[in-house]
């Protein structure tokens, strides 16, 4: 049912937020994602005060069987943030953290971006472990677990969640850790938004009194990819690196004549000692002459490169794990990027492994434990009429990139069919979820999302 059949006003009393309709000033900017090309119109968009807000809100919704979609900072690939007609529960006002640097903890709202968190705890010297990019909202990025600039060092994104607040499909708000709810703890760790809207987190903060980052940029050549992977491997804990294999962008630092040719666009996070770092980071250095060196000690938020205004990409993408990139695979990967005309395409690496691995994989949602390499792909697009090519580029790419993983980071899926969610929740973890789904959301209430149905079909 669409909310265009009721009326919003009661809506509007009940809560404290802010109701945006289709009739009201910024509904379009409200309605924006992320993602270019995801164009939906909902029937309301609820920017919730707080925690009754969002109980209210479920409520209304249940009551109504209006749709509801769950809104943090955007940036589903799958547009699950919004919904055709629904209700978005758009979470964006709700964004106070609490950060108490002697315990090494802090109470986020989920309106958050990691780009916020990350610079906040940044001044005591602290982090949380989130993604590579600032303006992906905390929401969504932790409840599918959460790889960035970190993982090797302190794991997932979830790794570092010590509590949460839940408000649930019969509009209870709930406390759940370790201890209280520990089933619903275990759920939301991995397990994206199908068990209740989360207004709070709070996580463990680690110090970072020292850094080494920044971009180091290499020529591309088969030799040097697999060498550079090799090196992450080897690597100790304390390095993290993000390798985009992509054609250089027209960057100042970037000589001009190699704009538009395949470089190895790598982002090198070293959290640990300066002079250490500089020991770890010279094999890279020495893989071949860098096209620009830009890594330096930096304060960890530094990381987080400025983000354009307004830029919403259109991109066919996959995700997938492979266990190596040898000298044949990283040849693989050149001839195909070499062999696409998309203006924007990438092929981004990321060692997995270190803390994140030693995490037993029952322990969290997140089940992909010991997977060795992330693997994203993707081709921009300017419009419709390309899409198809660059959906087929990415599709035969990822095919051709498969070894016996088959597995899928939940975080990087677009909407790929229930196939795909069923490799990102292998064996025994989707049981597990779909028992706690069948008690906490037994009708589906929260189902625009990579769903996990009560009934586990
Ligand atoms: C440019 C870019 C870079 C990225 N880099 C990384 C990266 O380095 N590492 C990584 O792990 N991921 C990365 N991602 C993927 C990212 O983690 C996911 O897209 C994530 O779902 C985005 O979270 P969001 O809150 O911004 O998105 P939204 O679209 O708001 O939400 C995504 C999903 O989570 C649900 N959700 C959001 N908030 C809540 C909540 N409070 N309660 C219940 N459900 C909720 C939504 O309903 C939706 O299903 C990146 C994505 C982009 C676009």
């Amino acid at each position: 049912m669409t909310i265009e059949t009721k009326t919003i006003s009661d809506l509007r009393r009940s809560l404290k937020g802010r109701v945006i309709g289709p009739q009201d000033a910024g509904f379009d900017s409200a309605r924006t994602v992320f993602y270019g090309g995801i164009d939906r119109r909902p029937g309301a968009i609820v920017r919730v005060a707080d925690p009754s807000d969002v109980s209210h809100a479920i409520t209304w919704a249940r009551e109504t069987g209006v749709e509801i979609a769950i809104r943090s900072g955007g940036h589903s690939f799958a547009g699950h943030s919004i919904s055709e007609g629904g209700l978005v529960i758009d979470l964006k006002e709700m964004r106070a953290l609490e950060i108490d640097p002697e315990r090494r903890t802090a109470w986020a709202e989920t309106g958050l971006t990691a780009g916020e968190y990350t610079n906040a705890a940044g001044s005591h010297d602290l982090a949380t472990a989130f993604g590579d990019t600032g303006s992906v909202g905390i929401g969504g990025l932790t409840l599918g677990g959460g790889v960035g600039y970190l993982v090797r060092k302190h794991g997932l994104t979830i790794d570092s969640l010590v509590a949460a607040e839940v408000v649930t499909a019969d509009g209870t708000q709930v406390h759940t850790d370790a201890e209280t709810h520990p089933d619903l703890f275990w759920a939301i760790r991995g397990g994206g938004g199908n068990f209740g809207v989360v207004t709070k987190f709070q996580f463990r903060l680690h110090p970072v009194p020292a850094f080494l980052g920044g971009i180091l940029i290499l020529p591309a050549a088969p030799e040097i990819l697999a060498a550079f992977i090799a090196e992450a491997e080897a690597a100790p804990d304390e390095l993290s690196t993000i390798a985009n294999v992509m054609p250089a962008p027209p960057m100042p630092m970037i000589p001009e004549e190699l704009h538009g040719r395949l470089v190895i666009f790598a982002m090198m996070a070293y959290a640990g000692e300066i002079e250490a770092g500089e020991r770890v980071l010279a094999p890279f250095r020495r893989l071949a002459p860098p096209v620009a060196d830009l890594v330096r000690p930096i304060r960890y938020p530094e990381l987080y490169l400025p983000e354009e205004e307004g830029y919403h990409p259109t991109a066919a993408a996959r995700t997938l794990f492979v266990d190596t990139i040898d000298r044949g695979v990283a040849q693989d990967i050149l001839a195909r990027l070499a062999a696409s005309d998309a203006p924007v395409r990438v092929a981004q690496i990321r060692v997995l492994g270190g803390a994140m691995a030693r995490v037993p994989f029952e322990a969290t949602a997140f089940a992909h434990r010991t997977s060795r390499i992330m693997v994203n792909l993707a081709a921009f697009y300017a419009g419709e009429e390309d899409r198809a090519v660059r959906e087929a580029w990415v599709s035969d790419f990822e095919t051709a990139l498969r070894q016996g993983d088959l597995g899928a980071y939940v975080n990087f899926l677009g909407d790929e069919g229930p196939l795909r969610v069923r490799q990102a929740y292998p064996g025994p973890t989707w049981d597990r979820l779909t028992a706690i789904k069948r008690q906490y959301d037994p009708t589906n209430l929260f189902h625009v999302n990579q769903n996990i149905p009560p009934n586990g079909a």
